[in-house]
């Protein structure tokens, strides 16, 4: 069966229908490229042919995009010169698309062809939008759910398949900007008022007035191919279109911190596109996509960021249980987390009890879910009726007997042994046998906590991260007597809520806040030592993390850093690193300098808490010292901090999976993304050489640097972390 089939009506109109077998939306991948181009080619010599349709078997949607894996293993496949074999597998491609939108008209005289319309029922990303730009028109069911872009930049590419030539010919480089430099995804109305798309239809016509147009001998020339094209906005050359290139050129460098290469490969194939004429700027298009996807940036983006993080959010490490859907989820601790873990449940349609001490307690979490409808619907995302269902899932209450029939229960209430053990008694009298008790704890062992419990089997962690409703990982943690039905009722919920979990073992800080306090604890280290703290800042961010230490202890507030390390210290007792660190915290907590929360941390706020710059006071305590590090010794403190506490959690069996280490540290904690995590990035730099940096900056810096045996194992023997552990494969 193939993916592509014609039908030609007894008007002359063929349609091709595009119909990925075994899948809910459609995929490209190569041999759907070769049908879909005997189809437009058998359409085009058939005489009894006016035009063609490209649309969708799929009721909702045209397609998802391209499959992603084959690039990965076009890569691999294409013998000793990839390069080579990627550039024309490329450019046979942009033949494919360059037949559609020549559809036989003669080269010189523009003369001839036959119209193809694009009818898209619904959703239409990357390829599926990439086939459309290549046709002569463009109509849209008028789906409000549909989704129409090119997110490629997203996972570390750009749009290769002429999509980032037509767009920018189409719109001018500032109009394209939005939709290829972000990816931004646009309704059928947006994508045509962004001039994307050129009608939206009422579903039940789609295909009418795509006929309709077919048959009305319309023009199907595209301006690029007119003689006297000139790009909207100007090119280059033009002062309006110069104006746009350095702006666009600044923008993407101040955005990037120049770590993404694809940003800056995408700007150069416009750019340089725009100076010559269509067909060598699609070559140039080609070339710099093949830059990319040699990149070992873009394949390790790729990996994380969509190859993995989907096959995680489908369950990849999911026990062998029977469906754990949840139908009704008690959430108790109606504070800054469990408002958002009730708002997002209620989104994905799930009933909630929120429960709180106080009854006014929890009406202001329920309250939560209502603000964040009411701007929904400022932004006309959102209708009342909407608003009125997702609350009315929402039952806030101080009655436990409320917790009856949930089949899940998240914990949410104030980071304390005690105040938790009472909590799991009291829900647990009122709650089935088969109810899944789950805490949001941060820094509480799972194991200590699921004592309280009358089933350690049905407890577990489920931690998530605030601002719940935009964070989207979840890591979910074992305890020693956790049963798979727990893990599988996590799982289960976190697919509904539609967020990526991890699965890791029970151990202190759990995965993500054990790689990013270290990172946190480094910068301040460095503060102590004398070193610059822009120096500090700034390193971070050039390496491609979105905040430098001293912002995020200053976000997530220095009184919490105080009291994680006295938990910290107590815990270990002599054992204990970080006492230099905590000495400036702690010297901060005295200064009443708290963090952003109190307008005053290692940054100075404004009375609206506008963050204006660092603080100028902390030199005083702190100097800073006449000889300064360089940039590279500062970003390998703050990545090998970070970096060696992943190492030690795979060691030590809290991580069980690198993908999951990998894909945890970009949601967790926006780990570099652009290296696709921190196994993926000690890939790029080779073991052996993190293992001799590693040995060069624990005699600089310290112990904490010490290679970690695994580390020093594979760089003896010349491993890679996705080779020894599989990209598939468990890595213990
Ligand atoms: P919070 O102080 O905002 O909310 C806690 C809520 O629990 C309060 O509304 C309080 O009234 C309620 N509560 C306390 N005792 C109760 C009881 N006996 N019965 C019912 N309700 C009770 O705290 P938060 O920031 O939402 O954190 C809650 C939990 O989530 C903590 O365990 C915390 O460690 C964890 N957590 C927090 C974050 C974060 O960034 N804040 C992130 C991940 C996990």
């Amino acid at each position: 069966m193939t993916d592509f089939t014609l039908k030609t009506d007894a008007d002359g109109v063929a349609v091709i229908t595009w119909d990925t077998v075994g899948k809910s939306m459609n995929v490209m991948n190569q041999q759907g490229f070769t049908d879909l181009d005997a189809l437009v080619g058998q359409a085009l010599a058939d005489d009894a042919v006016k035009g063609i349709i490209i649309t969708s078997g799929k009721p909702d949607s045209f397609a998802g995009g391209m499959d992603l894996n084959i690039i990965a293993r076009m890569k691999d496949s294409a013998g000793d010169d990839p390069a080579r074999g990627l550039f024309d597998g490329v450019m046979a491609m942009h033949g494919v698309l360059r037949r559609i939108e020549r559809a036989g008209m003669d080269p010189k005289t523009n003369k001839g062809g036959k119209p193809i319309a694009a009818a898209l029922p619904g959703t239409a990303l990357g390829i599926g939008l990439e086939i459309p730009l290549a046709c002569h028109r463009i109509f849209a069911a008028d789906n409000p759910k549909a989704k129409i872009g090119l997110p490629e930049i997203m996972v570390g590419i750009f749009p290769g398949a002429g999509g980032t030539t037509r767009l920018a010919r189409k719109l001018g480089a500032m109009g394209a900007s939005p939709l290829l430099l972000e990816g931004k995804l646009n309704d059928p109305h947006g994508a045509k008022r962004a001039g994307v798309i050129d009608e939206v239809v009422p579903a039940e016509d789609l295909i009418s007035a795509a006929k309709a147009w077919v048959l009305s001998s319309p023009t199907i020339v595209k301006p690029w191919d007119e003689k006297g094209y000139k790009m909207p906005g100007g090119a280059p050359y033009h002062p309006a279109g110069f104006m746009t290139f350095v702006g666009a050129s600044a923008m993407v460098n101040g955005k990037t911190m120049g770590v993404y290469p694809a940003a800056k490969a995408l700007l150069s194939a416009v750019y340089e596109g725009a100076l010559v004429p269509f067909d060598t700027a699609l070559k140039i298009e080609a070339r710099w996509f093949t830059n990319v996807l040699m990149n070992p940036s873009s394949s390790a983006m790729i990996r994380s960021l969509f190859i993995n993080k989907e096959a995680l959010e489908k369950g990849a490490n999911r026990p062998d249980a029977p469906d754990q859907k949840v139908k009704q989820v008690g959430v108790i601790g109606a504070g800054m987390m469990g408002a958002g873990i009730a708002l997002v449940s209620a989104l994905a349609g799930i009933k909630v009890v929120l429960i709180d001490a106080k009854q006014d307690a929890a009406d202001k979490g329920k309250s939560y879910t209502a603000d964040y409808m009411d701007k929904g619907i400022a932004r006309k995302k959102v209708t009342d009726d909407k608003k009125t269902a997702v609350l009315g899932l929402i039952n806030a209450t101080t009655d436990y007997a409320a917790l009856k029939d949930c089949d899940l229960i998240v914990e949410a209430v104030f980071e304390d042994v005690g105040v938790k053990a009472e909590v799991t008694k009291m829900v647990q009298a009122v709650t089935g046998p088969d109810c899944i008790f789950a805490t949001n704890t941060s820094t509480l062992p799972i194991t200590e906590l699921a004592k309280a419990s009358n089933d350690p089997a049905k407890f577990i962690g489920i931690h998530f991260f605030s601002p719940v409703d935009k964070m989207m990982l979840v890591e979910i943690i074992k305890g020693q007597q956790s049963s798979d039905v727990a893990v599988a009722k996590a799982l289960d919920f976190v697919r509904q809520i539609r967020k990526t979990p991890i699965v890791v073992n029970d151990a202190r800080f759990f995965y993500a806040n054990r790689c990013i306090i270290p990172y946190i604890n480094e910068g301040i280290r460095m503060v102590r030592e004398g070193v610059e703290p822009a120096l500090i800042e700034n390193a971070a961010k050039l390496v491609g993390m979105p905040l430098g230490p001293l912002q995020l202890v200053d976000e997530t507030s220095i009184d919490l850093g105080v009291k994680i390390a006295k938990a910290t210290r107590a815990a270990m007792g002599d054992a204990y690193p970080d006492g230099e660190v905590d000495e400036v915290l702690f010297w901060m907590a005295d200064q009443m300098r708290l963090g952003r929360k109190s307008n005053a941390g290692f940054y100075a706020y404004d009375d609206k808490g506008k963050r204006l710059g660092l603080w100028d006071g902390l030199a005083a305590q702190y100097p800073v010292a006449d000889d300064q590090p360089d940039l590279v010794t500062v970003q390998h403190r703050l990545l090998f901090a970070q970096v060696l506490e992943a190492v030690r959690a795979l060691e030590g069996g809290v991580l069980t999976d690198i993908r999951e280490g990998d894909v945890g540290a970009i949601l967790g904690w926006g780990f570099a993304p652009w290296s696709g995590g921190p196994f993926s990035w000690l890939d790029i730099i080779g073991a052996p050489y993190a293992a001799e940096r590693c040995d060069q900056l624990t005699a600089q810096f310290g112990d904490r640097f010490t290679t970690p045996d695994l580390l020093r194992d594979m760089a003896d023997k010349g491993h890679e972390f996705y080779k020894r552990f599989g990209t598939g494969a468990k890595a213990a």
